[in-house]
């Protein structure tokens, strides 16, 4: 007889809480600002990834409720049947026009966007090649592919290059990368990486969540902020950023050359085995995007802010890396530390999610705190003093 499900999953959650990795969910309201109500708590929050403080824009609300009422709730189906609705159509040409390449495809989640596009652009017998510190979605979407998957050192060209010499004799070579790291917030070198591609005869397959919106000319991305020129590189990049980060609703899209897009409408099996997302979020990312590009104090306030931040953080015992982003990680190392760190901030009022493994390396837990333009100078001197507090009374 099989065993007991709850004696199978009911050991296996407490030996998680014995690890100190069990997690927990909090029901979250949006106060204002970087407010937050947290299991009936307030809460000033760097937990989020809403960069621009669009989530509560009430350009994007007003969208959202127009949309609702001229199209409804649902999309009702696939968008190969009937769930590609004018919003989606109109949605997808802006998002190619914003980042400057041909032809952009919406997908309802950034996790569906790469589990279906790795497997629908490599397969048995290709070669794929992976930054070892690479979002898990990345991870997932090169697992279902099954091409022979090589990880290189995070953002060490030389691996990278040494992994595509070895890759010759495979069919096919992509390149696989977030542009910006989402746990460090560093950034590919992706001017290096497509030339290396160039060489080699690879493809490179780049995860902007977390520059789209944040990074480059009027937020267009990581690739504006390097300044690679879009119309050159649309026949060896794929490019791809998530929609429910600093544009502030949900999704994901993929743009690139015509041919990948219309490839992957036929292939991407999380595309159209899955339905639509409702019209009206297409209708508030369309706002989004040119509030993403007419409100450029708010990517200015994150700098600022982020500058404040890391003079801050330079008293503490623990080390801040240098991060080019919104994300600023502050390293405690074990799992016990980042968890008190964490309950110390939180009484006094400020949330700070502690990052464990398997989401980053064993051994380097942290804090990953993230600013939004919706956070004050006075938010960020209030995280630096809970944190000099809690550093200087070192929990026993
Ligand atoms: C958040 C994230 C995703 C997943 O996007 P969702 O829209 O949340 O599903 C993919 N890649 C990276 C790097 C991310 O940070």
């Amino acid at each position: 007889m099989p065993p007991d499900i709850h004696d199978v999953f009911g050991p296996a959650v407490a030996a998680l809480d014995a690890q100190q990795l069990r997690r927990h969910r909090r029901v979250v309201s949006a106060l204002d600002g970087a407010m937050v109500q947290a299991d009936g708590q307030p809460r000033l929050a760097f937990a989020g990834n809403d960069y621009l403080g669009l989530s509560q824009h009430p350009a994007l609300i007003e969208a959202a409720r127009q949309g609702a009422a001229r199209y409804g709730v649902g999309a009702t189906a696939s968008p190969l049947i009937c769930g590609h609705s004018p919003s989606h159509e109109a949605l997808e040409q802006e998002l190619a026009r914003f980042v400057g390449l041909p032809r952009a495809l919406y997908f309802y989640a950034g996790y569906a966007a790469n589990a279906g596009a790795i497997p629908a652009l490599v397969e048995r017998g290709d070669a794929l090649i992976s930054d070892a510190l690479n979002h898990a979605c990345l991870i997932d979407g090169a697992r279902l592919s099954r091409a022979d998957l090589t990880v290189y050192p995070h953002n060490d060209l030389a691996a990278l290059e040494r992994a595509l010499i070895a890759a010759r004799g495979a069919r096919r070579r992509l390149v696989v990368a977030d542009a910006v790291f989402s746990m460090d917030g560093d950034l590919a070198p992706l001017p290096e990486m497509l030339a290396l591609c160039e060489r080699h005869d690879a493809w490179l397959y780049v995860d902007d969540a977390h520059g789209f919106g944040v990074l480059g000319d009027g937020g267009r991305g990581s690739l504006s902020h390097w300044g690679v020129p879009t119309d050159a590189m649309s026949s060896r990049l794929i490019y791809m950023a998530t929609l429910g980060k600093a544009a502030g609703v949900a999704g994901a899209f993929i743009a690139g050359a015509p041919a990948v897009i219309e490839w992957l409408v036929q292939k991407a099996r999380t595309f159209f085995f899955a339905t639509g997302a409702p019209p009206m979020i297409a209708e508030a990312l369309r706002a989004s995007l040119q509030v993403i590009e007419a409100e450029g104090w708010r990517r200015e306030r994150l700098l600022q802010l982020h500058t404040r931040l890391v003079s801050g953080l330079a008293a503490l015992p623990w080390p801040a890396p240098a991060s080019q982003s919104a994300i600023q990680p502050l390293l405690l190392g074990d799992n016990g530390t980042a968890l008190q760190v964490m309950a110390a901030l939180d009484a006094q009022g400020i949330w700070v999610p502690a990052i464990r493994p398997p989401t980053v390396p064993d051994g380097t837990a942290r804090l990953r705190i993230s600013l939004s333009a919706a956070h004050t100078s006075d938010d960020v001197d209030q995280l630096c003093a809970a944190l000099l507090a809690a550093s200087a009374r070192p929990p026993v």
